[in-house]
């Protein structure tokens, strides 16, 4: 059926095309040749239709957009309580990369920062599993999310490793808080591979469109997570999703998203769409530049800001 979704999201884009600014990620060597000019976006229904313009079918590393989901199946295998003991709920106000630790647990602030996603990743699965079956459930789930087996970019991965030494540091310190009581480079090893899988747009806007669906892929029709483990995720992005750019995310676009440093923003409303946007060069705060203003306008055009309209 012909609908005008498509021609929408072809202006959209066109409409936001006009902005230069900001630059790729550079502290990953692999993502600082990013192709600046690529820009797609994608939505996707709770009913899985899915609708795209531009460069939304090229792929790009997941990166940070997989903490929440990596959050999401921590909780699910481990339970709630246990993660929450582990990891808290509270914005850091820090950037991404700092040691933000509560102080008299240890635990890290939250799991949308490194060192709450480190931790997060080593907590996923059965504590029985080694690293190697760790990555691997992590990787099938997020493949569940996204309704097709996702890859890992071993190029951006080899890059990543080459310089994540201050990753390396979070995960010792976290093991030294008793927070994690396994090997602290097993840990950066799995969580960069995780940041290394490959996603498109569409991509996002489907693991968007699950969550948005209370954990059942629109696509697949497959359970991936338990509702209360969506509204604990949704409630974490909304507060800690955007990087130090949160509370203007918030009040700007009102939806619950996670953008990560290869370019990609991935939205989620309750009930009513997934969002996948992507576009390589970043603001101060590490977010898309024009993926923030996909966002924006889409969150205006459509009604969708969590609090009303203007
Ligand atoms: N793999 C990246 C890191 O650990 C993810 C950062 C991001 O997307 O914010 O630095």
């Amino acid at each position: 059926m012909q609908t005008p979704v498509p021609g929408y999201l072809a202006e959209l884009l066109e409409s936001c095309d006009g902005d230069s600014s900001g630059e790729p990620a550079a502290y990953i060597p692999e993502l600082a040749r990013a192709d600046v000019s690529l820009f797609g976006v994608a939505v996707a229904a709770p009913d899985g239709v899915v609708y795209a313009a531009g460069d939304a079918d090229v792929p790009f590393t997941i990166q940070s957009i997989s903490k929440p989901f990596a959050y999401a199946l921590a909780l699910q295998d481990r339970g709630c309580d246990f993660i929450l003991s582990k990891v808290g709920t509270e914005p850091s106000g820090d950037a991404f990369n700092m040691i933000s630790l509560e102080s008299g647990t240890g635990r890290p602030r939250n799991p949308m920062i490194n060192i709450g996603a480190i931790t997060t990743h080593a907590l996923t699965g059965d504590p029985s599993m080694d690293p190697q079956q760790r990555f691997e459930r992590v990787r099938d789930g997020l493949s569940a999310f996204a309704g097709r087996r996702l890859e890992v970019d071993e190029a951006v991965f080899d890059s990543e490793m080459s310089t994540a030494d201050r990753n390396r540091s979070l995960a010792f310190m976290v093991r030294s808080y008793g927070i994690i009581d396994s090997d602290p480079i097993e840990a950066v090893h799995g969580y960069t591979r995780q940041c290394s899988l490959l996603v498109t747009a569409k991509d996002l806007a489907v693991m968007g469109a699950t969550l948005a669906n209370a954990g059942v892929n629109p696509l697949t029709g497959e359970r991936v997570v338990d509702q209360a483990v969506v509204r604990q995720v949704l409630s974490v992005m909304l507060t800690c999703g955007m990087y130090d750019a949160a509370g203007d995310w918030v009040t700007t676009v009102g939806i619950p998203a996670k953008s990560g440093v290869a370019g990609g923003i991935l939205g989620a409303l309750p009930g009513q769409v997934g969002i996948g946007a992507f576009s390589p060069p970043l603001d101060e705060f590490g977010n898309s530049v024009r993926g923030v203003q996909v966002c924006q306008r889409l969150s205006g055009d459509m009604g969708l800001h969590l609090m009303g309209a203007a």
